[in-house]
């Protein structure tokens, strides 16, 4: 037998592996996962009727198309079906818009640390990854990403609000890094925490959009929508690139199942996103209730917290689990931590408070 092994790419031999959130313990103690920004709720009744529907038939291929939620999503945002393109989550559709894009030799430039899919799907892309940090108050630092465009750069990510910290870009200055991007390099807005922003000055990304056609917008059924085992988000941008979407999608990639979840979620959109209000009001309460311990938390508009505490974090996340919360540590970094069902939250800030007092 011989001991060589088929030649492999060697863009694969450093990149990192994706980390999902720990799930909680089974079986143990009160255990709450808040380490994957995932909606705490089940799905709803009218949603998961549509989609236990849509399984009798899973001996049928999905429409390749996604006929039914191409034009639900385009009626919904006011934007053509031609500039929208479905994918296996929105990590899917990022994925097609590099290979669409980038390739041995180009460069993609996204903040740091933001979204921890971005360097692994670059690399993957055999793309060079361009990470810029953040500001010291946790946000884009669009100026800094602005002057380290090239003549190689192909793709620059904005994760709006940012995934860990919750910080957001707002429209002044958005336009203005817009204005001084070269009109051949896509800028990628990922919104994948869209529904939970409450300050008036974050702009929507699918104004941005239109009249640049080198914007496109991210956006996902994951969080808000509560259908992350489902895989299925979308892009809206401008011809040529949501047409290159749709050429670099896996075919059939998106289920049945989850293209009728899909519509059906946007039709239930007023009692999904009433749960949305509830979960920005534990995110107040929980964001005011860090204050008033006397922490120090970047403001966030996501569904989730981000406590940078550096050489604590292992630690920190230690006592969140021993406490029944699973959150998110980034060792050396810090913890990101998901807003949850109340009882979760009062567990999570008990356990700051604790830990607090403890330093
Ligand atoms: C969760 C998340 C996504 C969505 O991922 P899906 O593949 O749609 O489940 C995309 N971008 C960011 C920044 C996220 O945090």
């Amino acid at each position: 037998m011989s001991e060589t092994t088929p030649k492999l790419r060697a863009a694969l031999d450093d990149i990192p592996t994706y980390k999902p959130g720990k799930p909680a313990a089974a079986g143990g103690p009160v255990a709450f996962k808040l380490s994957s920004n995932e909606n705490p709720y089940p799905p709803l009744p009218g949603v998961m009727e549509s989609a236990l529907a849509a399984a009798a038939s899973f001996n049928r291929y999905p429409d390749m198309a996604c006929t039914g939620l191409m034009n639900e999503l385009a009626e919904r945002f006011g934007v053509p079906v031609s500039h929208i393109a479905t994918g296996t989550g929105s990590v899917g559709v990022a994925q097609s818009l590099l290979q669409a894009t980038s390739g041995p030799g180009d460069e993609v430039i996204y903040g740091w640390r933001s979204f921890e899919a971005y360097p692994i799907i670059t690399r993957i892309s055999g793309a060079t990854a361009v990470p810029v940090p953040l500001t010291p108050g946790e946000v884009h630092d669009l100026d800094a990403m602005a002057e380290a465009v090239t003549d190689r750069t192909r793709l620059i990510f904005v994760c709006n609000p940012n995934n860990p910290t919750g910080t957001v870009v707002r429209r002044a200055e958005l336009e203005r890094f817009l204005d001084r991007v070269p009109s051949d390099v896509l800028v990628v807005l990922d919104e994948a925490y869209r529904e939970f922003i409450r300050d008036a000055e974050v702009p929507d990304g699918l104004e941005v959009y239109r009249d640049r056609p080198n914007v496109a917008v991210l956006r996902t059924f994951s969080k808000a929508y509560g259908l992350a085992g489902l895989r299925v988000g979308f892009a809206v941008a401008h011809e040529p690139v949501a047409a290159a979407l749709r050429k670099t999608a896996v075919p059939f990639g998106v289920s049945q199942l989850a293209q009728d979840a899909a519509v059906a979620s946007l039709r239930a959109e007023d009692e999904l996103l009433g749960r949305v209000g509830s979960l920005v009001s534990e995110r107040t309460r929980v964001y005011e209730g860090l204050l008033g311990q006397g922490w120090t938390v970047p403001e966030t508009q996501a569904n989730f917290v981000w406590l940078r505490l550096g050489e604590r974090t292992v630690d920190f996340a230690a006592a969140c689990e021993k406490a029944g919360v699973v959150v998110r540590p980034f060792p050396g970094e810090g913890v990101r931590v998901t807003i949850g069902e109340t009882e979760a939250n009062d567990l999570f800030l008990q356990t700051t408070e604790a830990f607090r007092k403890a330093l």
